[in-house]
């Protein structure tokens, strides 16, 4: 099936720096693609020449099979989505807001602005002035924005920062029913654990360059998780029977066990627990297989934990280990 976007040696330099390196990328229809990077790795950069608010220096952007120039509008009438923070006129209604916007889009409204506010939650605040907003509802708002374009290419930065649980899972049931009837989000995130929920594939970047591109599914099968969390009845004799297996037991801060072995050996270490008559109270992956290939691939992770949600890119073997 033809790619809704596709992306051929985009280049963008600022000064000394390029903070985008040459990224191909291709994003097929009906799909939920995550763009995962460290801070300052380049994705708002990306997205900003994919919906040309930014033009690159090199390279080209393909929108549904078609050369999109850079600030080409006629090529991004079925594009919508926003970077970085969003700005409303705050003495007005949410409403409002939405109805001038659409009057000024080229590509005219497809949602009524009333429709696209009860899909992201804000129906029963959309005559109050965005001047008193949160945070979370002006993000919201700035999802209703979009999707008063009923956009088949929805670009969103960081979707769900700033809500609060149940108005980020709002979010992502929004962008998985918008893939489910065909439409494709392209959405960068720092939280990986909703990018393992929603996303269909991911592409990977650092420094500007991308590293990995690929679906979630062959992700699972090149980054096999290394560590698992094991609660046991009997920790010390748990221990005890690690040695004896040769495998690496750390004990974490939380009380868990953290086990470092590849599947087979943890499979034979469980049985012998059992036989050992030490039960196994829970056994479950340290980090996710997406958490351990973006570690693997961009660094240390703990360096690029700093604006990440709880969920976000761990640190949590190496910051909760207590002793060996
Ligand atoms: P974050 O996760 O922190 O939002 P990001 O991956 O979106 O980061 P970008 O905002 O794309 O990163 O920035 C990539 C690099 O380009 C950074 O080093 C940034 O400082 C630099 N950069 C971005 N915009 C400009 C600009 N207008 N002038 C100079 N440098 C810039």
């Amino acid at each position: 099936m033809r790619p809704v976007l596709e992306t051929r040696g985009l280049v963008k330099r600022y000064g000394e720096l390029t903070a985008v390196d040459g990224i191909d990328l291709s994003i097929g229809p009906g799909t939920v693609c995550g763009l995962l990077g460290r801070n300052g790795a380049g994705k708002t950069t990306l997205l900003r020449i994919i919906l040309g608010l930014l033009a690159s220096d090199a390279g080209a952007v393909r929108l549904f099979g078609h050369e999109a120039s850079p600030h080409d509008t006629v090529a991004r009438e079925r594009v919508a989505g926003f970077v970085e923070e969003l700005r409303f006129y705050p003495y007005l209604s949410a409403v409002r807001n939405l109805e001038l916007l659409s009057r000024l889009d080229s590509a005219g409204a497809s949602v009524a602005p009333g429709d696209a506010l009860e899909m992201v939650g804000l129906a029963d605040r959309a005559r109050e002035k965005v001047r008193g907003f949160s945070t979370g509802m002006k993000q919201r708002l700035g999802i209703a924005t979009a999707l008063v374009r009923a956009p088949d290419l929805l670009i969103l930065d960081e979707p769900t920062i700033g809500l609060d649980p149940t108005s980020a899972a709002s979010v992502r049931t929004l962008v998985r029913r918008m893939a489910d009837d065909g439409k494709t989000v392209f959405l960068s995130s720092h939280n990986m654990t909703e990018v393992a929920e929603i996303c269909d594939s991911v592409v990977i970047i650092d420094a500007g360059a991308l590293v990995w591109q690929g679906t979630l599914d062959r992700l699972r099968e090149q980054a096999p998780v290394a560590a698992y969390r094991l609660w046991t009845t009997d920790d010390a004799g748990a221990r005890q029977l690690g040695r004896e297996f040769d495998i690496d037991i750390d004990r974490l801060s939380s009380g868990a066990l953290l086990v470092h072995a590849d599947d087979a050996l943890r499979n034979s270490f469980v049985l012998e627990l059992a036989r050992q008559n030490i039960a196994v109270r829970q056994l479950e992956p340290d980090i996710s297989p997406l958490e351990s290939l973006f570690a693997a691939l961009t660094g240390d992770p703990a360096e690029s934990a700093g604006e990440s949600e709880s969920q976000g890119i761990p640190a949590r073997s190496e910051a909760d280990k207590v002793h060996r």
